[in-house]
């Protein structure tokens, strides 16, 4: 029979997609937990609901806000799947993740020291909300490794980072950083925006990270039809982000939860598949006279190869590449020629999708291009490889390259 937490400790991550967080008292004699749609909860008497509240426990009946097991199914399955996590919390979307989390940690006069390669609403929110919430934020190189110690002072209070970028796909040294910060002053948060290898890939809190989060909208709902979020921490920072997340009201609908634990079940598969495909495109990119430079974490083009070889199981089906010469009309035209790939923003899902992209005003601590690389490092194509034959897609990308060479 199926363990009671739905899998053991030690299971491989593959099994744990399958199995985490189907309980029985969740489940009942089905194998998926069900969608519970609930505002209220009811209770046997007053006694029982005077009882109810109080306690606050994770996995109990209180409200709709706090969930069902719809939702604490999802929440446990992430949670298993993070060795050294004590729970997760569940947003309505990535961006609300972000925003959950650096407000759970973070109060007035705090300083905020952000990777400069982290996704444009992260920069967003840094850049407005917690500016107008009295806390500075200040960009560093994401290649800077131990070296973080220079920038952090007494008002430092916690470290944003993403690995890799989801534009640039810089690989970050994550345990450097953590433990640099660490020795300087114990209470500083590091948070990681883990959405591109997912812990399947990539197990964060062993690194030394605090919080981790995922737009679980990309590849953990896999089908490009849900926004969902989660963050995931030990204990301190789990009650933390909790009372957080309970005072802002963050709350996501059951049948989103249903949805990305439905997606889960199938990730190490999708993901497999997703590396397989994209890096034999990559390989096949790099081979191509008009490209100037692949960037996917497992091609040693890619700044941070080598801690990508040292840290991550696998790598993902997101990547970018960079034309040589050219302009932005070149590269939009290669993107149109596309007929397999779709137009438009997210990833993660089973369909491939080309986006045009400029790294260059999302940076301000470094310089994009980077130094020593061409000017048309701005001319970015990001392509979000799906579970489509690879050949198809080689074959649309050669007429893209094709269209390119014509509007030079
Ligand atoms: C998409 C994305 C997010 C935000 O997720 P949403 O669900 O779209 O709000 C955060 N980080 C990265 C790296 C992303 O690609």
């Amino acid at each position: 029979m199926l363990a009671d937490s739905g899998t053991s400790k030690n299971s491989a991550p593959a099994t744990k997609v399958v199995n985490a967080g189907r309980k029985k008292e969740w489940t009942g004699q089905v194998v998926n937990t069900p969608v519970w749609r609930a505002s209220t909860h009811l209770y046997d008497s007053c006694a029982d609901l005077q009882a109810g509240p109080k306690t606050n426990e994770d996995g109990r009946f209180f409200y709709g806000r706090r969930g069902s097991p719809t939702q604490w199914s999802l929440a446990e399955a992430l949670t298993q799947m993070e060795p050294g996590a004590h729970g997760t919390i569940l947003y309505p979307s990535g961006v609300a993740a972000i925003a959950g989390s650096l407000l759970a940690v973070l109060k007035p006069g705090d300083i905020l020291l952000m990777s400069d390669n982290s996704y444009d609403p992260s920069r967003s929110m840094a850049d407005n909300l917690l500016k107008t919430l009295g806390v500075t934020t200040r960009y560093f190189d994401p290649m800077m490794g131990s070296d973080i110690a220079e920038l952090i002072c007494d008002k430092t209070r916690a470290i944003w980072m993403e690995t890799p970028g989801s534009l640039t796909f810089e690989v970050q040294d994550i345990s450097a950083i953590c433990a640099a910060a660490k020795s300087k002053n114990p209470n500083i948060v590091t948070l990681l925006d883990n959405t591109w290898a997912t812990s399947h890939f990539y197990t964060a809190l062993e690194k030394g990270v605090d919080v981790v989060m995922n737009a679980c909208t990309k590849y953990i709902v896999g089908h490009s039809d849900v926004m969902l979020g989660a963050a995931t921490a030990g204990e301190k920072y789990y009650r933390k982000l909790r009372r957080t997340a309970q005072q802002l009201g963050h709350v996501v609908s059951p049948d989103d939860a249903y949805l990305a634990s439905r997606g889960l079940r199938t990730l190490d598969v999708r993901l497999k598949q997703h590396q397989k495909s994209a890096l034999s495109i990559a390989q096949w990119l790099a081979t191509q006279d008009d490209v100037a430079r692949v960037l996917h974490p497992a091609l040693p083009s890619c700044p941070g190869h080598d801690i990508w070889k040292r840290d991550f199981t696998g790598s993902s089906g997101l990547f970018s590449f960079v034309m040589k010469g050219g302009s932005a009309a070149a590269r939009n035209a290669l993107i149109d020629a596309l007929e397999l790939f779709g137009i438009g923003y997210s990833w993660g899902g089973f369909e491939s999708l080309a986006l045009p992209v400029d790294p260059a005003p999302n940076r301000s601590a470094t310089p994009w291009p980077r130094e020593g690389d061409s000017p048309e490092d701005r001319h970015v194509v990001r392509l979000n490889i799906g579970l489509e034959d690879p050949s198809d897609l080689q074959a649309d990308l050669a007429k893209g390259l094709e269209a390119f060479r014509l509007a030079l």
